[in-house]
């Protein structure tokens, strides 16, 4: 866990100041992550008490459990963070935020089976598919993405 980052948008408009960014990275491919970032959706978490943001941030409640966040000058997405269910309290920043992704190492991807065909992330990390993902996380099913 790293004790004090700070990271920012392309522009610089929006400053980031965390502490207790995870060391862990994860990757997701479902559809909306899929659609949101471009390719492939990464996070890393923090806990919302350690954090702090200043500038022109826009959010879009993308399901009744989580926002996305961008920044209004250059576009650059911020996070993904849930605000009603049962994991709330927590950012799930975008690693290009920080330099070298904060010191964060990829341990995770979750819909794995939903790459895109010859598009999957190299390296030993858990790989997880949307039917196992589900299964741990009841309030997705069905909900999430037709
Ligand atoms: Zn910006
Ligand atoms: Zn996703």
């Amino acid at each position: 866990m790293a004790e004090h980052v700070a990271g920012h948008c392309l522009c610089g408009a929006v400053q980031v100041a965390v502490s207790g960014l995870s060391d862990e990275m994860s990757a997701c491919h479902c559809d909306m992550c899929t659609r949101w970032s471009g390719s492939v959706q990464m996070g890393i978490e923090a806990p919302e008490a350690g954090v702090t943001v200043t500038g022109p941030v826009k959010t879009y409640q993308s399901s009744w459990f989580a926002e996305r966040a961008w920044c209004d000058t250059c576009g650059s997405a911020l996070w993904l963070r849930n605000v009603d269910g049962s994991e709330t309290g927590f950012y799930e920043f975008v690693p290009g935020l920080f330099e070298n992704a904060g010191g964060a190492r990829l341990v995770r991807v979750v819909y794995a089976d939903r790459a895109p065909e010859e598009f999957s992330l190299a390296g030993d990390h858990d790989r997880v598919s949307r039917k196992q993902y589900e299964a741990e996380h009841p309030h997705l099913n069905g909900r999430y993405e037709p």
